[in-house]
């Protein structure tokens, strides 16, 4: 490392999850040259938590569900990590004067609370929690700006496009593409669909993530969430954006200028090179992630998506062009829905259906605070949990 540069202080929120555990191998193989993990927290994993305060020594961890952190007895002793909890917790940690970047790997939106207190203290925060902008992206762009806090992408897509858009300035960019591996179910129909198990649709081809995001993936609600957080995070028109379907996932997204040149950042798929590009930007390093093997033949293909099949890409795109409350509607309704299919009480292809009703239904807003999104959010979850099929 060049001499002069300190180090990066990170929290990193959701720690024990898929994207929390590879932003902790990212640090790990940095040393502790440029990234130190100044604080950890998870929701009611103790095991793993404590486990990594041990390798990691942070200042201090969260147990944001409260029973769980009052189950930690002792296990901390002697190694100088205080334990906090709950939402107190959280905050305590992102706002710490020497906290210098938050990675948010919460799962939900739940993530939203992170997010808002970490740009509330003018913070550097490296997204991975999609859901915070499909449920407030206005108001969360909102308090960036007038914070003077920082949103890095952590998604692959979006630090494909975000990496991309550097080659030109904002009026020359003429659309941006988000590429989807088609998920698991690719190519089948939707007769095919009716009776897939959890088991199944949580199979992804070429990602190993969290349950929650492997089900998105399946029914292409992820993609549908990418594109409504590509909307607010790079302030785009929703005619600016548009999804293809790359089953190799190597080409992580691309941006069309008007011109007609299309830049497209490639890579094979590890979440490890977009957590390092957000915890390092500006800065690029040589971290462990892997690289393409040019040397032998392979393929790169691309095709429309399914959108009769895969009906949820489309509640996305109505999502973002409507704005207002629909973005917590959509994303509450399938909070919910996964939950009840991954523990079997509704099927597949009831998912887009509570969702289409949610998004129906929910009593729509143009311009809500973020107590009235916090509504609509607990509307749509009690809706979808009593839903009978
Ligand atoms: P995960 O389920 O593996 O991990 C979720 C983490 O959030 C865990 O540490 C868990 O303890 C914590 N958590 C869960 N519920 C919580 C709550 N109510 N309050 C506080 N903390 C809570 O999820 P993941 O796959 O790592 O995904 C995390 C986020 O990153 C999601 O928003 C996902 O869409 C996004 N993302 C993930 C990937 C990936 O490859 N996994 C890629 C791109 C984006
Ligand atoms: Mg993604």
């Amino acid at each position: 490392m060049p001499s002069g540069v300190a180090f990066t202080s990170v929290v990193i929120l959701g720690s024990t999850g898929s994207i929390g555990q590879s932003a902790l191998s990212v640090i790990a193989h940095d040393g502790g040259a440029r990234l130190r993990a100044r604080g950890l927290s998870a929701h009611s994993n103790r095991e793993v938590l404590v486990e990594q305060a041990r390798t990691f020594r942070p200042r201090f961890i969260t147990l944001t569900d409260p029973e769980a952190a009052a189950s930690v007895d002792g296990q901390l002793r002697g190694i100088g990590v205080e334990m906090l909890s709950g939402t107190d917790g959280l905050v305590r940690m992102v706002q710490d004067p020497e906290t210098d970047r938050v990675l948010n790997a919460i799962v939900g939106a739940a993530g939203l609370r992170g997010t808002w207190a970490a740009l509330e203290a003018g913070k550097v925060v490296a997204l991975a929690n999609k859901e915070t902008l499909v449920v407030a992206g206005p108001l969360v762009m909102d308090l960036a700006r007038r914070r003077g806090g920082t949103l890095l992408p952590v998604d692959s897509e979006h630090s494909a496009i975000f990496q991309a858009l550097r080659s030109g300035t904002a009026r020359e960019v003429r659309r941006v593409v988000l590429t989807s591996s088609g998920g698991p179910f690719r190519g089948r129909s939707r007769r095919e669909l009716q009776d897939v198990s959890p088991a199944e649709a949580l199979r992804h081809p070429t990602w190993r993530m969290g349950p929650k995001i492997s089900i998105d993936s399946a029914t292409l609600m992820n993609k549908a969430l990418e594109v409504v957080e590509a909307r607010w995070l790079f302030g785009l028109e929703p005619d600016q954006i548009e999804v293809v379907v790359h089953p190799e996932s190597v080409v992580h997204s691309m941006v069309e200028f008007v011109d007609g040149s299309i830049l497209a950042q490639l890579s094979p798929p590890d979440m490890r090179l977009p957590i390092q590009y957000a915890l390092t930007y500006p800065d690029r390093v040589a971290g462990a992630c892997l690289r393409l093997d040019l040397s032998r033949a392979f393929g790169l293909t691309f095709e429309p998506p399914d959108r009769e099949t895969f009906p949820c890409l489309d509640l996305g795109f109505e999502v973002m062009r409507r704005g207002g409350t629909a973005g917590a509607a959509l994303n509450a309704a399938n909070e919910a829905a996964v939950a009840r299919f991954l523990d079997g009480t509704i099927g597949f292809l009831d998912i887009p259906r509570a969702c289409r009703a949610a998004l129906d239904h929910h009593p729509y807003d143009s311009r809500p605070t973020l107590e009235d999104l916090w509504k609509v959010d607990a509307w749509a979850r009690q809706e979808v949990g009593r839903w009978r099929y």
